[in-house]
């Protein structure tokens, strides 16, 4: 058993194609001896976003603060305030974009797949900018 303070884990800004103002903060993965799901926290300032992408992994999203769109594969864009939850399966693509004037927070779980760390995802599919 730990503990932990989202806080003072770590920042890590996420650079890759088609992700803007994007930071994540791994709260608990592979590497703390979690064996099959992990939790983020992601954060993404003002008109930032991730890519439009898929992976094998399923996300399970609870938003803390801040106002977002998450864009399902039709780019369908569906407004969450905090409080809200939402759920994308395995192999679907979605985007998330903060479409507020604050910071975007929300906590982010996934599987950890064989050949995952509970950070990346396994095999990630960018599907456009
Ligand atoms: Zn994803």
């Amino acid at each position: 058993m730990f503990v932990k303070t989202a806080s003072q884990v770590e920042g890590v800004t996420i650079n890759h194609k088609g992700f803007a103002g994007f930071t994540a903060r791994y709260l608990i993965a592979k590497e703390d001896g979690a064996v099959h799901y992990a939790m983020r926290m992601m954060e993404i300032e003002p008109g930032g976003h991730t890519s439009v992408h898929s992976h094998p992994e399923e996300h399970e999203f609870y938003f803390l603060e801040g106002d977002a769109a998450l864009v399902d594969e039709q780019g369908v864009e569906h407004a969450i305030k905090p409080g809200d939850c939402a759920y994308t399966a395995a192999d679907e693509i979605h985007q998330i974009k903060n479409t507020g004037i604050t910071l975007l927070k929300l906590v982010c779980t996934i599987p950890i797949l064989p050949g995952g760390d509970g950070k990346s995802s396994v095999n990630s599919r960018q599907v456009s900018q």
